[in-house]
């Protein structure tokens, strides 16, 4: 195993074990619930938004570490951002899951690109942010 893939994962383990914004948020403005059938995880995200800012974003779920390791880093991301702005991430983040391109400023979150081998994992890694796109497309 590499370094930077040594680092990768401990980036994922770390949101994995100890989630950022892991929980329920009763009656949020924005509830989405996503299957990802091919690995058997689950994720539904919610929020709650303070004009078109996100006040408050949270998640459940289970599943694979990349899931919920994506689910946590991604609740960081779109925290206090702007409709557009959070827009802006979650397509920046699906691009970079399945293109060439690298994305320098997306720290953290090239961790997941690291570790991915199989294109059926990408999926997994990019399952909370669907939700969130889903659920913003629904406002
Ligand atoms: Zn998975």
């Amino acid at each position: 195993m590499g370094m930077m893939r040594e680092l990768y994962t401990q980036v994922i383990m770390d949101h994995y074990q100890r989630p950022r914004h892991r929980g329920e948020l009763e009656g949020a403005e924005l509830e989405e619930h996503l299957l990802n059938p091919l690995c058997g995880d689950e994720i539904t995200v919610y929020a709650n938004f303070d004009g078109d800012k996100v006040a408050d974003v949270k998640f459940s779920g289970r599943g694979c570490s990349i899931s919920q390791a994506s689910a946590s880093m991604m609740t960081e991301r779109l925290l206090g951002k702007n409709r557009e702005e959070a827009e802006a991430e979650i397509s920046g983040f699906k691009e970079m899951m399945v293109g060439d391109k690298e994305f320098p400023e997306m720290d953290d979150l090239a961790a997941l690109k690291g570790v991915i081998q199989y294109p059926s994992r990408i999926k997994c890694a990019t399952l909370a942010w669907t939700a969130f796109q889903n659920g913003l497309e629904d406002r």
